[in-house]
């Protein structure tokens, strides 16, 4: 190694406490050669595997490709990890060198033939050798992600597979951009006062701006979210409301150059050749392969079951607003670009709490107290704060976890504020994930990534409501990821299906509407008056209002979803009638011509949700379900936590989720719960 390698802290052991990353003299300019150096060591890593004379066993192939590469990992962690959490010009062109070198890293693993004899033959003998089903897991999931890179293909097949790929990642590109470019082109201009009625003031403010900005008068509206959404909602103009929705319902459907019809069509179509090439019916059937509804037809199944279900609801909830419509003097038939307005009015009619009312209850300080508190309670865990942890900022806070017979189970980085250099929203993320080492446990290091509001000189960070779930949500992540004991990194933690990961998760969010557990903290920071009982009363109504419409409406895009991956022949359908067809038994409104949803799908035409748009509600039947155990047996139940825990946080991905759940549950899981939650 030449000596500028030799002193660059990414290449080197980590002496500090808990082997934590050495933040303070990381710099930007040593990750790309260490980068390269972790490519080279893993390569050789990888070759040893290859180059072995022994038969393939599951130790000297499977083990060790999934121990192979980590101080790539540990490297790449930290390097992605910052720049999300604490980004610049420059770790964002470092994080751009790097991720090319990422890429043909890995696709040459997957193209590596002689190691992919070697697992195929381990894989053969799967269900004969004696395996452990946590083996057998490691060993079908490394087979699938060779099969499903194409290192099942012959030579000449091959070419093609590869042509698709490539071309699938350029239209699902060319998808998102078409989608920004009709949401940033099209704007409302308005210049007349009286259009502005009932938007709220910083809404029109905000409009204001945007028209100075461009350099007119008035006011300009646009489609994006914080613009949108609001200006449906208090509009007092209909057929401005109309004028708005039709052209956001539009989007990239409007016979111009960025149009995605065609691309629509040719992502089905080379979706489903892709899925036939490697030997399934349709691309549903191979994207769920690994999932807990492992199976188009469980899906669908599913959907149908929640389908029939909510629709009671979800047609109560329409009747409402249709009459709540009329008695303020709609004298039209209630169509889609009413449904925002009213609903919102009833609303704030009915509960009318705002975050305001709500915030000087939560002061940070508290609220992490006792989410840390409700680990405590429910686990026996202990934080303790440690400052010789080196942090990427000052702001960050580590905490040491112990477990209830204090063994150390895990390092818990916190980071709580908004900074510029920090991506919006909030995460739970990992600098070194659980595995076992030579019989060694390696614990975890977790982090809690949000952007929480600031304290200012009057008042301590005080949380909204929403602010508080969410850091429910991501605690909930961190159980999982702490908690694990597994052997192999690559299912322990979080590494669990994409169906089943959100339920440590939100199963935490419920808390937040627990008065039991509210009563132990939630207290006004001036004068330490309790959160009165009709205020959570209200907040639990208020989450469960028109939730049979808005279950509906998720349902829908569900259904389309699967649609489009379910074909199992190519198609060149209008995506219109297409559309149309699937979505009429969910649709509440009048048709109206010249709109599209998936045209504008970027979900499952340029993300990562192909067939998986379900899961949204997959998860939350999950969750309520199991919450619904604690309420039985009550929220802070030692036994029922005990299994909690046992069944599934500490499990990762070792076992099938669904057994794993029915472990938990003694049962699988029923929608039952959920509907009582939302009220349906
Ligand atoms: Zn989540």
């Amino acid at each position: 190694m030449n000596p500028e390698l030799k002193n660059n802290p990414l290449l080197q052991e980590w002496n500090t406490p808990f082997n934590t990353p050495p933040f303070q003299i990381i710099e930007i300019s040593h990750y790309l050669p260490a980068v390269e150096e972790a490519v080279k060591l893993a390569e050789k890593e990888i070759k040893l595997i290859t180059d072995n004379p022994d038969a393939p066993t599951f130790n000297n192939t499977i083990a060790a490709l999934d121990s192979a590469g980590e101080k790539l990992g540990r490297i790449s962690s930290v390097l992605f990890n910052l720049n999300s959490a604490e980004t610049n010009k420059q770790l964002q062109e470092a994080a751009q060198k790097v991720s090319p070198v990422l890429t043909r890293f890995s696709n040459d693993i997957t193209l590596n033939t002689k190691l992919f004899e070697r697992i195929v033959k381990i894989f053969e003998k799967k269900d004969t050798a004696g395996y452990s089903t946590e083996e057998k897991i490691l060993i079908e999931r490394k087979y699938r992600n060779f099969m499903l890179g194409g290192a099942g293909l012959k030579e000449h097949e091959r070419e093609r597979f590869r042509a698709i790929s490539e071309e699938l990642s350029t239209l699902a590109l060319k998808f998102d951009e078409n989608v920004l470019e009709e949401t940033n082109s099209w704007v409302l201009h308005l210049t007349e006062r009286t259009e502005l009625e009932g938007l709220p003031e910083n809404l029109t403010e905000t409009a204001a701006k945007e028209a100075v900005g461009r350099e007119k008068e008035g006011w300009i509206f646009t489609l994006h979210y914080p613009s949108y959404v609001p200006f449906m909602q208090y509009s007092e103009k209909r057929l401005l409301r109309e004028k708005m929705l039709r052209a956001y319902s539009s989007r990239a459907y409007r016979e111009n150059e960025y149009d995605n019809r065609n691309i629509v069509l040719k992502i089905v179509n080379l979706r489903l050749e892709i899925a036939k090439m490697l030997g399934y019916r349709n691309f549903a059937e191979m994207v769920l392969g690994d999932r807990m509804a492992d199976t188009p037809e469980k899906v669908e199944k599913f959907l149908e079951e929640l389908y029939t279900a909510s629709k009671p609801a979800a047609f109560r909830d329409l009747n409402t607003i249709k009459h709540f419509a009329s008695e303020n003097g709609q004298k039209e038939l209630l169509e889609r670009w009413d449904w925002a307005y009213y609903s919102e009015k009833l609303k704030k009619k009915l509960y009318d709490i705002d975050d305001e009312i709500l915030k000087p209850y939560f002061s940070l300080e508290k609220v992490e107290t006792a989410i840390f508190g409700l680990a405590t309670r429910l686990y026996g865990l202990r934080f303790t704060a440690n400052r010789n942890i080196p942090v990427y900022h000052p702001e960050v806070k580590t905490y040491e976890v112990y477990d209830n017979d204090d063994t150390f189970l895990a390092i818990l980085y916190v980071d709580y504020h908004p900074r510029p250099g920090k991506s919006g929203g909030a995460w739970m993320t990992s600098y070194r994930d659980q595995k076992k080492e030579k019989n060694k446990d390696i614990r975890p290091l977790i982090s809690i990534v949000a952007n929480f509001t600031r304290p200012s000189e009057s008042r301590p960070s005080l949380l909204s409501f929403n602010e508080l779930t969410t850091f429910l949500h991501e605690f909930g992540h961190s159980l999982h990821g702490m908690l694990t004991k597994c052997t192999y990194e690559s299912l322990s933690g979080t590494n669990v299906a994409r169906d089943f990961v959100e339920l440590p998760s939100q199963f935490m969010e419920n808390y937040a509407y627990e008065k039991e557990w509210l009563d132990t903290f939630a207290m006004h920071y001036l004068t330490g008056e309790k959160l009165p009982e009709e205020l959570i009363v209200k907040i639990k109504e208020a989450a469960a209002y028109n939730e049979g419409y808005a279950c509906y409406r998720q349902l829908s895009f569900g259904f389309l979803d699967m649609a489009w991956h379910s074909l199992e022949n190519n198609t060149d359908n209008d995506i219109a009638d297409f559309e149309n067809k699937v979505m009429a038994k969910t649709e509440l409104f009048p048709h109206v011509d010249g709109l599209n949803m998936s045209a504008a799908f970027g979900h499952i035409f340029g993300g990562g949700y192909a067939a998986g748009y379900y899961g949204y509600k997959w998860a939350e039947v999950l969750d309520a379900d199991a919450f619904q155990y604690f309420k039985e047996t009550g929220i802070f139940n030692n036994k029922t936590a005990e299994s909690f825990r046992k069944n599934i946080l500490e499990k990762g991905g070792t076992e099938e989720p669904a057994s794993l759940y029915k472990n938990f549950r003694g049962r699988d899981p029923s929608i039952d719960a959920l509907l009582k939650r939302s009220g349906l």
